[in-house]
Parts: structure tokens; sequence; C-alpha cells
């Protein structure tokens, strides 16, 4: 199969630069192989080492790893120290301040949505913050203790970190909710997870807009209410934007409506919280988070992660794949709502004991240049962010970025999305001037970590590739009737062939509430409809899109061929595959009114015009099923609760009507 446009990309390979070597913990390729091939072979050793560099109050029972992946010995379980005893807070917290004498380093500089608005906060101090949220959770009426839910809808602010982290000191489950989301997919999420408590914020700015939580987690209770099935005991409110509202008053900026006797105020209960808070020991598989995926290709799916295989990945993968040493300042522009910044916001460089940025903002506020204005005022390092954000910052090309001192940047990132050749070469030759490489990093809310992604001083680059997969992985290829594929060869990603510790067990089940936590066995084997995968001559991975996502097409050389291909496609009436308008191509296809991504060929931006929204996407992605499905005409959509922009749906369809 020919992958459109991508041949001259594919010759060119970038090596790791030397200056990078010196210190970094996977120094070259040949250590890449060893310590791959340790991990697979022997993972149950391997990853014992690992986990020598945390605190268990107790070992495990039994063995280090158990699993099951072969369906016809019964169910499918993988099990990390089952029966050792640990806590991820004191993890990330405890031992960096006690053990590592962490205690006065800065653990995030927290950046607002307006750029006079910033606080830093050391080791010590969340440390206590977080003892202190903790013994308020306690407190409460019917106090917040080991496996219960606490639904989180809070914007990126330290609280936020501050919350999650006292949920696993008391071993109570954190279900955070992107604070993008509407009432209604709050709503669903804290049924979903039975969530016994919320905490939210007064409210929010993005950008100019002032966007009121408050309300939105009311209609959200309301909603619950209405459905018969109210959970939530209490609603912490975080006073974030209005400093003059108490109990209900009117503020300047927010009117906050006040239920007696669940709502309270943050701070009121943080005054005369206590900053001491035994942690509570918990085993090894008891559950840490809950978390809903995108919703990219249905129904978004309540993803369980466990405490101590999660917590060795996300320590393991951030410190080998950004190289973390210890001057760092590492930036994750993504939103704590979604699994990057559980991994590689929250526990992942906490585990490190980094210096982290966390950004409440938007790209574009107050200026194009925000980005680059906050890695050179931070002295940002490693930074990582989306394709989506990379192709719209490239729109307003280079001048903003030639204000600011960028030369503090060493190793570049993404995630999300396949990142197209133009945007990964624009990312290494204007953001990185050459110096630095991109880590193309894939994975997913279930695998908790990367899964296939370039180690920055082991593994040469090529753009558009993960490259090859992270210590433990085993991918396989599998053909359309479940078969491995050998050798260079192209069909469905599996993920696993032996477990790692990052590998999710349990998938809460919307609409299956009393079958609570079921194994994901349809992850295992064959027939299922993951992500697209190639793998070259090199044994280089490359994602190609979601298999159900893409189309065949036979146009080689140039993208407008190749959009002549598609305009044939459609003649022929094979599959309607429409274009809107592309960053790259500003041809007027009169018939022509959607995008989807075709192999390598085509992309598009997540872009409004006269206000209104082209594309229907998440905070990070675009949902190409929803563009499908409206340009087949469905009627039924599906879930749609991740849509950043609901409106879209009726431009699109309305769209769709006029070119009918
Ligand atoms: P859902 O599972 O609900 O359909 P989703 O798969 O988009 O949604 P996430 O777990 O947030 O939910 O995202 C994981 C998916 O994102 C991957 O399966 C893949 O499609 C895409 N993805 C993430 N990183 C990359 C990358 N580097 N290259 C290509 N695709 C990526
Ligand atoms: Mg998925």
């Amino acid at each position: 199969m020919v992958v459109p446009g991508s041949h001259h990309t594919e010759e060119q390979v970038f090596p790791p630069p030397l200056e990078l070597q010196n210190d970094a913990h996977v120094p070259d390729f040949q250590s890449y192989l060893q310590l791959y091939k340790k991990s697979v072979d022997e993972p149950e050793v391997f990853w014992k080492e690992v986990a020598q560099d945390f605190f268990w109050k107790s070992p495990p029972k039994g063995q280090f790893l158990q699993y099951n992946f072969d369906v016809t010995r019964g169910s499918i379980y993988v099990k990390f120290m089952e029966g050792a005893k640990t806590n991820m807070c004191y993890n990330v917290l405890d031992r960096n301040v006690k053990e590592k004498n962490l205690g006065e380093k800065v653990a995030y500089f927290w950046e607002g949505n307006s750029p006079d608005r910033q606080r830093s906060i050391t080791y010590r101090q969340l440390l206590k913050e977080v003892c202190r949220c903790a013994n308020v959770l306690k407190s409460m009426e019917t106090g917040v203790g080991k496996g219960d839910r606490v639904a989180v809808y809070l914007p990126m602010i330290p609280e936020l970190v501050c919350v999650m982290l006292a949920c696993a000191r008391l071993g109570a489950v954190h279900s955070v909710v992107f604070a993008g989301f509407s009432s209604e997919s709050l709503c669903e999420r804290i049924l979903d997870s039975q969530c016994l408590f919320l905490v939210t914020a007064d409210g929010v700015f993005r950008g100019e807009k002032l966007i009121n939580l408050k309300q939105i987690a009311d209609e959200a209770l309301e909603k619950c209410k209405e459905k018969g099935n109210f959970t939530i005991k209490t609603c912490i409110v975080v006073r974030h934007v209005g400093d003059k509202m108490k109990n209900g008053i009117v503020s300047n900026k927010l009117q906050t409506h006040w239920t007696a006797g669940v709502d309270v105020w943050w701070d009121e209960a943080m005054a005369s919280a206590g900053e001491e808070c035994e942690p509570e020991w918990v085993e090894a598989e008891d559950p840490l988070f809950i978390l809903y995926t995108s919703g990219s290709t249905g129904k978004p799916k309540g993803v369980l992660h466990s405490v101590a295989g999660y917590l060795l990945y996300t320590a393991l993968s951030f410190k080998c794949v950004f190289d973390h040493q210890p001057g760092d300042v590492y930036w994750c522009t993504a939103d704590i709502g979604w699994i990057t910044g559980h991994s590689y916001i929250t526990y992942g460089p906490l585990a490190n004991g980094a210096t982290s940025v966390l950004f409440e903002g938007i790209p574009v506020y107050p200026h194009v240049g925000r980005f680059w204005e906050i890695i050179e005022k931070y002295g940002v390092s490693k930074f990582y962010t989306a394709p989506t954000a990379i192709r719209l910052l490239m729109k307003y090309g280079q001048e903003p970025l030639k204000q600011f001192n960028l030369d503090s940047l060493k190793i570049l990132g993404t995630v999300g999305e396949p990142i197209n050749p133009e945007a990964w070469l624009w990312f290494y030759n204007v953001v990185g001037q050459q110096r630095c490489p991109v880590l193309d990093t894939f994975w997913q809310t279930e695998t908790g970590g990367h899964v296939l992604t370039p180690l920055p001083s082991a593994i040469p680059l090529k753009p558009g590739s993960a490259t090859l997969p992270f210590f433990g992985v085993q991918p396989a290829i599998l053909n359309e009737h479940g078969e491995e594929l050998e050798g260079e060869a192209e069909g469905y990603l599996v993920r696993a062939k032996t477990p790692y510790p990052g590998y999710q067990c349990f998938i809460f089940l919307i609409e299956q509430r009393n079958a609570a936590v079921l194994p994901t066995q349809s992850q295992h084997g064959k027939g299922l409809s993951g992500p697209g995968c190639r793998r070259d001559k090199d044994g280089y991975y490359w994602i190609t899109g979601r298999i159900d996502d893409m189309l065949n097409v036979s146009g080689k050389d140039s993208k407008n061929k190749l959009l002549d291909s598609l305009m044939n496609n459609q003649a022929q009436g094979s599959q309607l595959v429409v274009a809107h308008r592309t960053t790259h191509c500003s041809m007027d296809y009169t018939r022509l009114n959607l995008v989807i991504n075709t192999k390598k060929g085509i992309y598009c931006t997540g872009d409004a015009i006269d206000g209104l929204p082209v594309f229907p996407v998440t905070a990070g992605k675009i949902l190409r099923r929803v563009l499908r499905q409206i340009a087949r005409g469905e009627k039924d959509l599906g879930d749609l609760s991740t849509l950043a922009d609901p409106r879209v749906v009726e431009v699109l369809s309305s769209q769709r009507s006029e070119a009918a």
C-alpha cells in the first residue's frame, strides 16, 4: 500500500544530537536495545529494578508480576506487585522532601491565563497543601475514605494537582473531568463512576472568555438528581475568579449559587485544616484514578489505573523519554483533564522530582507568541505539546517566535494525533532551531504512558514516525483476520504481547454499572478496531490514523494529485471524502465541504470561520468519526460529550445539505 507523499520524508533520518549524550539515561542505540531486550525477556527483573527507586511499606506477597494474556486460559489480567503496600502521594511528595532533599525545589511554576498571574510552589509547600486538602476531604460529614470516588472539575490551577494528590494520599479515586466539558458530560461521568464528592471552582477565564464553572457544576448536579441517581454529598468550590464572593453574595464578575449543606468554600475549609496527614497505605493493585477517553471512536470509556504499575510506568517513561535532568524546567501544554496531563504533568514529573510549568491559558492569548514567551520566561528545557497546537501556531509564521529567546530548549515532544512531516519539520527547524530532537509519542488513555516513542539520545528520528517501542512494550501488527504480520507490514496495531506496568486492567463501563469493572479483553484479541500502523524496513512504526478513518488512495507524489484522487474517489461514489479548507491548500472545491485525513496526505485545523467552528474537535483532536457520520448523512451521531463546541454539528450538517 502506498503512503501518499511520505516517501520523501521517510528517507530523512535525524541522528540524536551529541550534546545530550553525556548524561543521558539511555545514551545510545545499543543501550536502548539492551534495556529493551531485558524489559521484554525478563519483565519481572526489569521492573523490580525500577521499583527499587520507590517506597514500599511492605513487599509483594506473591510474585512480582502475574498475568494471563491467553483468552483460551481464562480471563485476562495483569497484576503488578500484588499485595505490596504503598502510597502514590508519599512516593511523589514525601519521598522527594524527606529522602531526596528536594523540599525547596520548585514543583510547579503556575502561569495564569493572564500573564500577570503566577505562583511558584515548592515540593515542601505542595506536600503541606496536599495534607491540608486531604484533611479537609476526610473531615467532611461523610468523609472521603479509601475507594471513594471524587469528581474533579477544575481548570489548570495548582488546586487541581493538590486534589488529585490528596485523593491519592487517602486511597480515594479521583475522576478528573476536563473543565471545558458541558454539564451533561460532567453529570454522566459523575454518575458513571458514582462519585460522592465534587471539587470545582467558581469560574475560569479562558482567554477573554469567562466561564462560570460553578453554574455548570450546579446544572450537572441537577441533572444527576433528575436521573434519580444523586450521589454527590459535598461540593468544594475553589475561589479562583471572584475575590469578593462569599456565600452567594454577588461579586463583580460571577454570580455563584450556593446550596447550603452541600457547597463548601475551599479556602474556608483549608484555613483550619492541619498540615500533617498520614498516608493511607494501599495495595499495589488498588485503584488510583478513573479517567474517560477522548470519545474519538464512540462513547468515552472510563479507564481505571492502579497505583503501583502506573507509578513505575509513568516515572520511568518520563525519566527516559524526556531524559529528565535535575536542572530541567519541563512544560507539557496538555490539560490535566486528559491522560497526558495525568501522566506527564502530575505523576511522572513529580515522581522524578522535576520542576514543571503549569499553564492555565491558551496559546493565542493575549498574543500568538504566548507559548514562546513562557518558554523564555521560565527557561523551559523540555517542551511537550500537541500537533494541533503546532499547526495552529505555524500559521502565524516565524515572526512571533523571533521576539523571544528559545535557547533554553533541549527536547521537544508531541502527542495526541499523528504529526504530519510538515509540522514536525517546522517544530524541529523553527522552534527547536535544529538543535532539539522532536519526539512523536504514541499512546492511549488505556496504556497510561508512552507506548511507541523515540528516546532523545538513543533513537534516530524520522519525521512522522513514533519510531520504536518503549521498554516492556511488544507491539504487533495484525491483518484484518487477526493474523500477526512480520517484518515490513501494515495493519492494526496491537500494543502488547507481554504486560508492562502502565497497562490498564479495567474499564468502567458506562451503562453497565452493575458489572462495575470488566477486563478489556477485546483489546488483546482479534478484530479490534485500533490505530492503523505500518512498520518500515528499519522496524520503525508509523501510525497511519484510525483504520476506519482511512481511505485508500493511489495518489503518489503531490498533494494536488492526492486531492484529485480524493475527488475521483468521491465521484466513483466509493466513499464520501470531502474537503473544506486546509492549511496547505486553498483550492476551492465547491462540492467538497469537509476534511478527513487520509494517511499522511491532508490535515485540517480546528479553526473557526466567522466565529463558527468548522471541525468537530475535542481539546486536542479531531473527531473524524463525526465528520464521517455527518458526511454520510447519519442522524444518530452518538456520544458528543467531548466536543469542544457542539454547534459544529449544525454548521456541518447545514453545509452538507447545501452541498448536496
Ligand atoms: P476513544 O478511545 O474514546 O475513541 P481516543 O482513543 O482518542 O478516544 P485517547 O486515549 O485520549 O482517546 O487518545 C488515544 C489515541 O490518540 C490513540 O489511539 C491514537 O489514535 C491517538 N494518538 C495519540 N498519540 C498519537 C501519536 N503520537 N500519533 C498518532 N496518533 C496518536
Ligand atoms: Mg482510544
